[in-house]
């Protein structure tokens, strides 16, 4: 079932999974339960993204839930190996130095 948006009066915007022929419905709110009317709070950005940049927002959006900033490593994979690799040669050199003489 696709998911749509609506936007409740008191709790904000929320989105529910429906059949199509209902979507232009009003939903209960899952807070409140008060029937709040359908919006379209994704269209205004995606109407100027590219088919091809709308696919993979909703892929991101989708792995994510839309909430979470990418990990460090997939921000910065080149800084992310050099600190891991730092990381590895200062534990070395700890066990080294830990060990009796
Ligand atoms: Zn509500």
């Amino acid at each position: 079932m696709p998911t749509y948006e609506y936007m409740c009066k008191k709790c904000g915007p929320f989105t529910q999974q429906r059949p199509m022929a209902e979507c232009e419905l009003p939903s209960a709110c899952p807070e409140c339960g008060t029937r709040a009317p359908r919006v379209l709070l994704t269209a205004p950005g995606c109407l100027t993204m590219s088919a091809e940049a709308r696919q993979a927002g909703l892929k991101y959006e989708r792995s994510t839930d839309g909430l979470h900033d990418p990990p460090p490593y997939l921000r910065d994979p080149a800084g992310w190996a050099k600190k891991l690799k730092r990381a590895r040669k200062l534990k070395r050199a700890q066990a080294r130095a830990s060990r009796p003489a």
